[in-house]
């Protein structure tokens, strides 16, 4: 049955997230022949349109503000209600990431409708669209299906793969002028502070910490081979409850899931509650002085040494390559 989709880019420092090509192809099953709208919301992200149109949307609703420049829950939630006013989706897609779970239940009650989370695969079964989602710390998946109403879903980042760009497919690109009133609050950041520009849970390489670094400059070398690999940062919570890190960068059960096709696991024991927000990494390498420590039974590879001298091999080596 065709549906009317919505799908809500996101922008950060003025470019597309991946997540945002990714939550189109979700878009296009989920539509299931109907038309795709895609929803740009920024300060001035008009020149954006066409990448959405370029990765499958039928055509894009653009929504240019001075209150939108930087994510705020209030803004975000009034501008989004009144494209909605407007378009009347019978499903909306985002990504599950600070914005899209910020706002999507929020939004989701505010229509009376039903929101499946932190998918990662969608089919149609029979007419409906049925989504798969991580329970137990992703030790068992469920199927889910809304029944009637509006259908909001947020997905994993990394898990649905966007369709390949077509710099030939044209659509209308449109804006709505909206009224933004009663902001209560600016949120700075966007949750995610990445090293190099890369977003935490969009890379293709992590690079984690744990408690075994020992310091904040014990992180310098990891940020050294982040940045050598252009992947991302992350800590474990032990590395981050000693303040060695910000909590932006916990990954975990309480913290961010991660699926890169790299993951380095750096001075971490390896705690079911870190798996949690890790397992799925494709390819996962321990470094860790402690033979008999949990995260080996996980890893791909392991290192067993000192971290203080394996990851300046590592580095030393990678520059030679
Ligand atoms: P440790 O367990 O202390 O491990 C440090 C490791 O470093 C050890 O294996 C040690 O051998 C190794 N090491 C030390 N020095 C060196 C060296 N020089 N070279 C190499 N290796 C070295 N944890 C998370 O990570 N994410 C979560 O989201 C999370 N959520 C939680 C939720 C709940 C409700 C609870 C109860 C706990 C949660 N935890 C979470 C905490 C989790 O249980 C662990 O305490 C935490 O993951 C341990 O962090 P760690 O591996 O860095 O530290």
């Amino acid at each position: 049955m065709a549906r009317k989709v919505i799908v809500v880019g996101e922008v950060r420092s003025g470019e597309l997230r991946n997540v945002s090509f990714e939550a189109v192809a979700a878009g296009k099953v989920v539509a299931d022949g109907g038309e795709v709208v895609g929803v740009l919301l920024g300060e001035s992200v008009t020149d954006l349109a066409n990448q959405l149109i370029h990765y499958g949307v039928d055509r894009v609703v653009v929504v240019n503000h001075p209150e939108l420049k930087s994510f705020t829950t209030d803004a975000h939630q009034q501008a989004l209600l009144q494209v909605f006013d407007l378009e009347n989706p019978e499903a909306v897609i985002l990504g599950h990431t600070a914005l899209g779970k910020d706002v999507s239940p929020r939004l989701a009650m505010k229509l009376n409708a039903g929101l499946i989370s932190d998918v990662i695969s969608i089919e149609i079964q029979g007419d409906e669209p049925v989504f798969t989602r991580p329970i137990y710390s992703g030790k068992a998946f469920e199927k889910k299906k809304i029944n009637e109403g509006v259908l909001f879903a947020t997905i994993r980042p990394n898990n649905i793969a966007s369709l390949a760009k077509d710099e030939t497919r044209c659509g209308d690109v449109s804006t709505l002028t909206v009224d933004l009133k009663n902001l209560r609050t600016i949120i700075k950041e966007i949750v995610q502070k990445s090293t190099g520009g890369v977003d935490l849970t969009e890379a293709k390489v992590v690079i984690a910490g744990g408690r075994g670094v020992k310091s904040s400059e014990g992180f310098k070398p990891l940020q050294d081979l982040a940045n050598l690999l252009g992947g991302a940062v992350g800590a474990s919570r032990g590395a981050c409850d000693a303040d060695y890190c910000d909590y932006s960068l916990q990954i975990g059960q309480t913290g961010k899931v991660v699926t890169p096709d790299l993951y380095f696991a750096v001075g971490i024991s390896g705690a079911i509650q870190h798996l949690a927000g890790m397992s799925n990494s494709k390819t996962i390498v321990a470094i860790n002085k402690d033979p008999e420590a949990p995260i080996f039974e996980v890893a791909d590879y392991g290192i067993v040494g000192d971290l203080f001298e394996v990851v300046p091999l590592l580095i030393e080596e990678l520059k030679a390559v």
